[in-house]
């Protein structure tokens, strides 16, 4: 049997594989068929109680619900409405908080016929990478999520909202690739025409720059899209604002892209968060063109949301455009996220902390 991580005795059923459900069903005596009867009742017809398995006898519902929980958390909060950018905070079981987000389908992005529902999840509570600017990081990092904790972000978005998410972004709090082993797991269930039935190509990892970690990604089979939170097109400027260019360096960082890139023959995106007077200079935008040129990478810029406690500002929309325009006339292939007001956006990580806040006033 797995454990998803060292602190929860077992992982909840969202967690498991299907052989790993089969063990479970012969060590308490019942036939392994059983398995794929409760993962249809999970991911088919998205029963959250074991009351409602209605082909599973009373008795072995019983037993079950001594053996394996279906689910480890509790949504507490959610944030907007239908048609908006929803945010969705989750009580885990120890108490913790990780926040999920639903973005619908934006015209903007993808042309109004679309029909993409993303859904932007968690992999760590807090983050250890102390990015200056980032809500996620700022009471440090706690421990990774499960698998079964990532799916069940999935499972319980949907259910709450009635819309079936088809695409899923790695952006929430966290470094993904500093908990590779249960987000790959999750990435499997998630995938699984048994489980979430979501196409790799629809899942995007994003990644402050591990470079080993984006090795090791490139090695696994899955075409999984990797997006790079670069924010700095020197090491000067990225140091400055993300500490674990210290550690992987620009050049170090760019060996492992290149080594992806030629291994899932995908093109890469780069998310830069522009922040007045410290990234959003026309020279950065240059060094940045011909950073994402080096790897045929597109880019995405985002104006930055001001964090409660933190004195970074996005720069007027004037500059905004003025670096765009550079990448642009480069060749490189570059959106800029023009809505204003996006409250509910602000950078991740803030909801919880307001949370953590309250209860322990
Ligand atoms: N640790 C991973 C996954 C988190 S993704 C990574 O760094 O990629 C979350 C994205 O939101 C990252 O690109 C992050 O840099 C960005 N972000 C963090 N704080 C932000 C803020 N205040 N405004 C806009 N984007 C922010």
């Amino acid at each position: 049997m797995t454990q998803a991580h060292a602190s929860t005795p077992v992982s909840a059923v969202t967690g498991m594989l299907p052989e790993e459900l089969e063990s479970d069903f012969i060590t308490i005596g019942e036939p392994k068929y059983r398995a794929r009867q409760l993962l249809e009742w999970v991911y088919d017809k998205r029963v959250a109680r074991y009351d409602e398995m209605t082909n599973l006898g009373k008795g072995l519902r019983e037993k079950l619900q001594q053996w394996r929980a279906l689910t480890t958390m509790e949504c507490v909060t959610v944030q907007g409405s239908r048609d908006t950018t929803r945010k969705f905070l989750f009580r885990l079981y120890d108490g913790r908080y990780v926040e999920t987000v639903l973005i619908p389908a934006s015209p903007a992005l993808y042309g109004s016929a679309s029909d993409r529902r993303t859904v932007c999840v968690s992999s760590q509570v807090g983050c250890a990478y102390d990015c200056k600017f980032c809500a996620s990081g700022l009471n440090g990092f706690t421990r990774n999520l499960g698998a079964d904790e990532i799916v069940e972000q999935l499972l319980q978005v949907e259910r709450q909202s009635g819309e079936k998410i088809n695409n899923v972004v790695f952006m929430g709090m966290g470094e993904p690739l500093a908990n590779l082993t249960n987000v790959l797991r999750a990435v499997q269930i998630i995938n699984a025409e048994w489980g979430m039935h979501i196409g790799a190509r629809h899942m995007t990892i994003s990644t402050s720059g591990l470079a080993p970690q984006i090795k090791k990604l490139a090695d696994q089979p899955l075409q999984i899209r990797l997006a790079l939170s670069l924010h700095g097109a020197t090491d000067e400027v990225r140091e400055q604002i993300m500490p674990v260019n210290r550690k992987y360096p620009l050049d170090r960082l760019f060996e492992s892209l290149h080594y992806y890139a030629e291994r899932k023959k995908q093109m890469i995106s780069f998310e830069f968060i522009l922040i007045e007077n410290v990234n959003d200079s026309l020279s950065q935008a240059r060094a940045l063109a011909g950073r994402a040129k080096e790897i045929g990478a597109k880019v995405n810029l985002i104006p930055y949301n001001t964090v409660e406690g933190l004195p970074w500002k996005r720069p007027d929309e004037h500059q905004q455009e003025a670096f765009l325009k550079v990448l642009q006339d480069a060749g490189v292939k570059a959106t800029l996220r023009r809505e204003k007001g996006h409250d509910i956006d602000a950078a991740c990580g803030q909801l919880r902390l307001k949370q953590e806040a309250a209860d322990a006033s």
